[in-house]
């Protein structure tokens, strides 16, 4: 079995405490990794801000080359890494593909950025000076993933802000420690310096606490629970750091009265039930314009009665277990209580095996239940009914959190109307609510997070503009 250290300037350091990294199918253990704590942290910081200075001094085309040679890397290493995501994270094979060929396409998007850290120049009051705006990287940044997407959603994170020149200190979630320290062999085999790339594993509030609250640390980027990034928001305005957040979202897919509904019941069924609904912007609040919505309803059900679960190597295995038995615990409550209150269950609302939860149907449950106000992180659908448009575009709005959302239409009329009056940071036409893109900016409103990320909005999130003035000229003085 692998045991894994943390990743400190530019070599594994094996941990003096170890923790059980489990596959989330079989529930045996995986592999062994490094248990981090304060004295991990200190290290971790120490070797980054020693990267920082050989990193950040670095020409702009030889930051793209070690991104450029790292996206290669992972493609030559595709099938290793894939079976990694399958047997740490419990992601299908075909999720895992995914995953792996998106992590390149990122770190491809990442390394351009980093000969486009535009400065600017602007007209001056005074005549005599000329005033030059210049970018340049933070400094030393963390950034903390979730376990769901825990490469893609890493390798986000962390290619922009190193094409920016920064330094990144890497914190996984416990469930997938894995994957971010093959990444960083990844990064250091194409040529990246020792201690510009760092990952410190172990439980977060073990972790996390020490590195946020750094003050060699400039920058935050996280993506995870709305509950953490809070306690991490609170921390990093206290050190007055600049702070992203992508969080939870319960997101909205509005079905419109013009759709075919067995093709829509299909959409839907991928933006619930995707990586068994562990997905921020899956669509698990379905809204359905009358006179279709029941139709609707029974046609999602039978669509998700057919979906295939089984091995994760097949590629007709829709997807697999949830990571662990707390998910799995909030899924059931959710749905006894979405019961309890008066939903009527179509479909699922049981374990298939092991940890994998049969894809569930709700019809009508109240809007002021769990399963349809908090996000359940299950394969968990819940359909309502709205009159007509507008009624189904306040139903998405009442919402703490406003992530993403699909439209499924073919009036572009009125799906553009409901897109422009949708409160989110994303909404997709013709397609569910669970949309990536290298270049798109990435976030939510609300208690879906702060900041966007994802092409030149992560290198404005991770540089810092610099005002540099010139006098060329005699200016008056005062006295
Ligand atoms: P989580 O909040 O439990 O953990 C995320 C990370 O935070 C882990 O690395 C964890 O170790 C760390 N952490 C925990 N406590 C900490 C603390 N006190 N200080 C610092 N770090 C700490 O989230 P999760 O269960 O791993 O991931 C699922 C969540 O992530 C869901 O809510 C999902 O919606 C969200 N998510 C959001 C996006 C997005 O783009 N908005 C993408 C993927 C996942």
């Amino acid at each position: 079995m692998r045991i894994y250290g943390h990743f400190i300037a530019g070599a594994e350091v094996p941990g003096a405490v170890l923790f059980e990294d489990r596959n989330p199918d079989s529930d045996a253990v995986y592999a062994l990794a490094a248990r981090g704590d304060a004295d991990t942290v200190a290290q971790a910081v120490a070797a980054a801000q020693e990267g920082f200075l050989t990193w950040a001094a670095l020409a702009p085309a030889a930051r793209e080359r070690v991104l450029l040679t790292t996206a290669d890397l992972v493609e030559t290493e595709a099938e290793r890494l894939v079976d990694i995501l399958i047997d740490e994270s419990g992601s299908t094979i075909t999720k895992a593909e995914a995953e792996v060929a998106y992590s390149a396409s990122l770190l491809r998007a990442a390394a351009g950025e980093a000969r486009r850290l535009y400065g600017d120049t602007f007209p001056n009051d005074r005549p005599h000076r000329l005033s030059l705006v210049i970018r340049q990287p933070l400094g030393v940044v963390v950034a903390i993933s979730p376990f769901n997407a825990p490469l893609s959603l890493l390798v986000k994170m962390v290619a922009f802000a190193l094409a920016a020149g920064n330094a990144v200190i890497a914190k996984p979630s416990e469930e997938t420690p894995a994957i971010a320290v093959e990444l960083a062999h990844l990064l250091h085999r194409a040529g990246m310096p020792a201690g510009a790339f760092n990952v410190v594993t172990g439980y977060g509030p073990e972790v996390g606490p020490a590195l946020v609250e750094s003050p060699a640390v400039q920058g935050i980027a996280f993506t995870g629970s709305t509950a953490t990034g809070v306690t991490i928001a609170q921390a990093a305005i206290r050190g007055m750091k600049r702070l992203q957040l992508e969080l939870g979202g319960k997101n909205p897919l509005l079905v419109l009265r013009d759709v075919d509904i067995a093709e829509a019941a299909a959409t839907a069924a991928v933006g619930a039930f995707f990586h068994a609904g562990q997905i921020c912007m899956a669509g698990a609040r379905i809204i359905v314009e009358q006179p279709i919505a029941r139709a609707f309803a029974e046609a999602l059900a039978r669509t998700a009665e057919a979906l295939h679960l089984g091995d994760l190597r097949d590629p007709r295995t829709a997807y697999g277990p949830v990571i662990n038995a707390r998910s799995l615990a909030k899924i059931e409550r959710h749905v006894a209580e979405a019961v309890a209150a008066g939903a009527e269950l179509l479909t699922g609302g049981e374990v298939h095996h092991g940890r994998v939860y049969r894809p569930t149907v709700l019809w009508e449950p109240p809007r002021t239940c769990s399963a349809w106000c908090e996000e359940t992180f299950g394969p968990v659908a819940a359909v309502v009914a709205a009159a007509d448009l507008e009624e189904a575009i306040a139903i998405a709005n009442a919402s703490a959190y406003g992530l993403s959302a699909g439209i499924l239409t073919h009036d572009l009329q009125r799906g553009l109307r409901a897109a422009r009056a949708l409160r989110c940071g994303a909404v997709h036409l013709g397609m569910h609510s669970f949309q990536s893109d290298a270049l798109a900016p990435v976030g939510g409103l609300g208690m879906s997070g702060i900041g966007r990320s994802g092409g030149k909005y992560s290198v404005e999130h991770f540089t810092e503009l610099k005002w540099i003035s010139v006098e060329l000229g005699q200016t008056p003085r005062p006295f």
